[in-house]
């Protein structure tokens, strides 16, 4: 009988990996987390508003302890679905690991709301005013490390000709400035519909459920920048998908959620094995 020997390294790749960057050591935690990254999957999924943490310095920027649960610091519910895609899938995942109200990572350097004094209708008092030099530090905290991320990792399998298409999961509240908004899940797209247009078919079919098509957002809000700026710019499908977020409130909700957008997403994979770019780096 063959014994199987084991052997524990003591520098795994996975507890490497967990050495704190610079900047991790600076915030007293990763601002951005890359899961399952050589996943096979064709789909790349971003969360870019997966976290309501705040650095200890930066207290609550002056809100409420309640209001950091609000959607105002972030998507509640859009990571556990998004995680439990990227399972399912196999495919990898990028999730910001800081509050969107530090600076939101879904919008250009030049966007009026990319550090928002005021969202919705919640003022911000640690965002008014801000220095330029404040400014920059967050730009080098939380925004370009989700972005260098994602660059990584489209760039890498781009490398080895990998099919790679872009989707980001974010959520939405219910209700907006007083205004019910009926649709359970919204797709987001621009010109590029290769991914928008079999998944709203899909979901269409879902009895029970009202599809929003570019609602409650569309890329005229600025808020297809994460797509525009790694997929689009390199020519590659993605699209943006917007849950309402009563509907993932909970873990049951978030696996009907999962296990439905899983199910199309798998159901549509082979529609992307041309999707592997140009081989070339994007210019
Ligand atoms: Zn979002």
């Amino acid at each position: 009988m063959k014994t199987k020997i084991v052997s524990y390294g003591t520098a795994s790749p996975e507890t490497a990996s967990m050495e704190p960057t610079q900047q991790g050591e600076t915030l007293g935690r990763e601002p951005v987390r890359v899961t399952n990254r050589g996943g096979a999957s064709a789909y790349v999924l971003l969360c870019d508003h997966a976290s309501n943490w705040l650095p200890a310095a930066y207290g609550t920027l002056g809100l409420d302890v309640s209001d950091m649960s609000r959607h105002i610091a972030w998507d509640p519910g859009a990571l556990p679905v998004a995680a439990a895609m990227a399972e399912a899938l196999d495919a990898p995942l990028v999730e910001s690991g800081v509050s969107r109200l530090l600076i939101d990572c879904n919008r250009p350097l030049d966007a009026h709301d990319l550090i928002p004094a005021v969202s919705e209708i919640f003022e911000i008092p640690g965002n008014a005013e801000l220095s330029a030099y404040e400014r920059k530090q967050r730009i080098a905290l939380s925004w370009t490390p989700f972005h260098d991320a994602i660059e990584a990792v489209v760039e890498e399998r781009l490398a080895r000709r990998q099919p790679t298409v872009l989707v980001s999961i974010h959520s939405f509240t219910p209700i907006y400035r007083g205004k019910s908004r009926p649709w359970e899940i919204g797709i987001i797209h621009d010109d590029d519909r290769r991914v928008a247009d079999p998944l709203v078919a899909a979901l269409r079919e879902v009895p029970g459920v009202t599809v929003g098509v570019n609602e409650p957002y569309s890329p005229a809000d600025r808020v297809y920048f994460t797509l525009e700026r790694h997929a689009r710019s390199r020519g590659q499908p993605c699209a943006m998908i917007e849950i309402r977020n009563d509907e993932i409130a909970d873990a049951a909700g978030q696996r009907k959620w999962a296990d439905r957008l899983g199910g199309m997403f798998s159901r549509l994979e082979p529609l992307w094995s041309g999707a592997a770019g140009t081989g070339k780096p994007a210019a």
